[in-house]
Order: C-alpha cells, then structure tokens, then sequence
C-alpha cells in the first residue's frame, strides 16, 4: 500500500478551508489549488465556466501526464466552492478530528475532496506509482445547481471514467443518485375587502393549502422525496388573498417514480383550483393556476457492475478494505458527469455534518480515501 503524508493532506485542508470560496467566488482556493497542483508536477489551465456563471473563475483542470505507455486517463474531481455561512472559517483541531467553532460550516465539503486529490498527485510523483494520465478537475458553482460541472469545459478532458470526491464515508462508493425537479405553483384567486366583501374573493392561499393538504410529501418511498418549501403570498390582513406561489421539488433515483410525483403534484393543484369560483354581479370568476417544472439534472446510475466499479472494489481488496456500493439522496457533479457521457463515481472523503455549523472530519479518513485512490489508479494503468 502507498501510505499517504497524513500531515501535510492535513495542513493542505487547514489552509484551504481557511481561504473564503463561497460560490462564484472560488478564485482564491483556486490560486491555491493550482499551485499545489504545478508542486506536484501538474499543468493546469483554467476553463471559461467562470463566464458563463458570472463567477470570478474557472474550473481548474490539472493534468499530469501518466508513466505507464498506453494506459488510459483517468479523472478526479471535487468542487471547490462552499455554502454559506462559510466566510472566515476558523477550524478547531482537535487531533485527527477538524470541526468549525460552530460559526460556519467547516467547508470540508467540497475542499477534503480537493486536498485528497492534491495529496494523490504528491504520492504518484514522490512515490513513483504507475499510472496513467490524470486529470485533476476543481470545479466552481457545484452548490448552486452544479454550474461548474455543467460548464465545464470537455474539450479539454480525455478521460472516460474518473472519481468524484463529495460525500461522507470512504467506506461506501455513491454510485446512485436521484434525478431531481424543481417546481413552482402560482395559483391565483381574486382580491377582495375581507372584511366588507369576502364573498366576492377567491383565496388563493385557502385554494394552495386545499392542494398542499391533499399531497404525498416528504420520504415517498425509499428511492422517492418531495418537498414543498417555500410558500410566498398575500398582500394585507383585511385583503382576500390574489395570489400565492408555492415553489418546491421532488427527487428520485427512479425517473419514472419521479415523473409521476412531479404529475401527483400538479394535479393537486389543478383540483384544488378548478374547485375555487366565484359569481359577482352574475358573471363567474375562477381560480387559475399557472405551473413550472424544470429537470434540474438527471439521476446517477453506475451499475454495480461497471468497469469502474469492480476496480474500485478490487482495488480496496488489495489493501485489505471492504468498500460497498451505495445509493444517495443528493445530487453532485457526478450526476452531471455521467449525464455528459463520463463514468464517475463519488467516494467519501470522512466530510461529517455537512451543510451545518456543526460540520466536521477525520483526517484518517482523508488518508484512506487518498491510499484506495493511488491504488484504483494502479489498477486503471493495469498493474
Ligand atoms: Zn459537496
């Protein structure tokens, strides 16, 4: 096995995670990253993605050429930017263990992912392991809809499968994972003095609570969720309601499944809608409803089977690990990757908590992504 430099995989977080990136504002980490990319012998270019998002740069692409003649590229990637509250982190060390002071998120989600692949591009050199070429992505924008990956530039990529560091444990490989749709219901009644003419109203918020009352949400099956989380409207305490906007999603590993919870959820609106009329002056005024229903991207399904698969599993195997395929209910850029035709799977890097100000890691963790990676790349070169 090639052990890994746990502390300088260690200080290499402690830096990065100190460096403000919150979306669209990735150049600093990215400075960063590059230079610890060129430390390991990388050439690195940047992409035009920080354009089309009107961030203040790119996706960072570092390459390293392979030492094995013929053996294939392969890609690793982590996201680079952080959710908010996550300016001005001060992480707590507490050994192996790194935690926020309960301010902000700690950013080990996406930045472990960067630092494991840092610490892989040391070892391959330092170490001398054979491998193919690698493709080092550090992409922007992944938590605001996964932008980066979508931008990212392919032209500059070769490689056809890769690895995508953006999720909890090093013990499973994310191989699954939901497709999702985001929507949004304006339903819209008519306005009325409350308390003079209610009558003549038609509530909107009444007829979007008739709709929501009448929903399956939340866990739909074990592959299935669906929320509604953001309900805006009405103008004024004494004013029958005119119009209310309901936005919300649904995800599924299964498209299917997902198309008919995305169906159930607009037919409850229409129901609800087409039951809501009123007649003033002896002419009918009904409730109407407009709808928006957008893919936000599709599911990830690697089958347990894949190439990439088995050699991740054989390549735990040899340094005597048990890693298991598994499903997720969150989205990544993998999700975009397979859907732009390269096979990726997610391997944890020890990221706890994440998307809190609780959020934590194990640096052992970090370790262990790291040591089955430089072993996966072995295998892909065919040693
Ligand atoms: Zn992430």
């Amino acid at each position: 096995m090639a052990a890994v430099n746990q502390d300088r995989l260690k200080n290499l977080l402690l830096e990065l995670v100190r460096i403000d990136s919150l979306s669209r504002r990735e150049r600093d980490v990215a400075i960063r990253l590059q230079r610890e990319a060129e430390s390991a012998g990388a050439v690195c270019r940047f992409d035009s993605a920080g354009e089309k998002v009107r961030g203040n740069t790119g996706n960072l692409i570092a390459k390293i050429p392979g030492n094995v003649p013929g053996a294939p590229p392969f890609l690793l990637a982590a996201h680079m930017d952080t959710v908010a509250p996550g300016e001005g982190v001060k992480p707590i060390v507490e050994g192996d263990v790194i935690r926020t002071d309960g301010s902000t998120v700690l950013g080990g989600d996406d930045k472990s992912g960067c630092a494991v692949i840092c610490e892989v591009l040391h070892r391959l050199r330092e170490a001398e392991i054979p491998h193919g070429p690698i493709e080092a992505v550090f992409t922007i924008c992944e938590e605001i809809g996964l932008q980066g990956a979508r931008n990212l530039d392919l032209a500059l990529i070769e490689s056809k499968e890769g690895l995508i560091y953006d999720s909890d444990s090093p013990g499973y490989l994310v191989v699954r994972a939901p497709g999702a749709v985001t929507v949004r219901f304006t339903v819209k009644g008519f306005e009325a003095h409350a308390g003079v003419a209610p009558e003549r109203g038609i509530s909107a918020i009444k007829v979007a609570a008739e709709a929501i009352a009448a929903m399956r949400l939340g866990r739909i099956d074990d592959e299935t969720t669906a929320n509604l989380g953001v309900i805006q409207g009405g103008r004024a305490r004494n004013i029958v309601p005119g119009e209310v906007v309901v936005r919300g999603e649904a995800r599924s590993r299964n498209a299917a499944k997902l198309q008919s919870q995305v169906d159930h959820m607009i037919a409850c609106f229409k129901d609800a809608v087409a039951r809501a009329s009123v007649v003033i002056d002896g002419e009918r005024f009904e409730a109407s409803l407009d709808h928006a229903v957008q893919q936000a991207y599709d599911g990830m399904n690697v089958p347990d089977d894949a190439p990439l698969v088995k050699k991740v599993i054989e390549a735990a195997h040899r340094i005597g690990r048990a890693i298991e395929p598994q499903g997720t209910g969150g989205g990544c850029d993998a999700n975009i990757l397979n859907q732009r035709g390269i096979v990726v799977a997610n391997l944890g890097t020890g990221m706890r908590e994440i998307h809190t100000t609780r959020e934590w890691l194990d640096v052992r963790d970090m370790a262990a992504s790291a040591e089955l990676t430089l072993e996966v790349l072995q295998l892909h070169a065919g040693r």
